[in-house]
């Protein structure tokens, strides 16, 4: 508990955002390093997207 100072996440070259997970090589937001289409994001389309 607590120690959480080694951040596994890094910019994501393709999205931009923090989520680029240096271990997994993925980016968790858009699917980057894992696929090359970006994620779908059906959680989105509630949000009328
Ligand atoms: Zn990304």
């Amino acid at each position: 508990m607590g120690l959480r100072h080694k951040r596994s996440h890094t910019r994501c070259r393709r999205c931009g955002s923090i989520s680029f997970n240096f271990k997994r090589k993925v980016c968790v937001k858009c699917g980057f390093g894992s696929t090359p289409k970006m994620r779908s994001h059906k959680w989105m389309r509630k949000a009328g997207y």
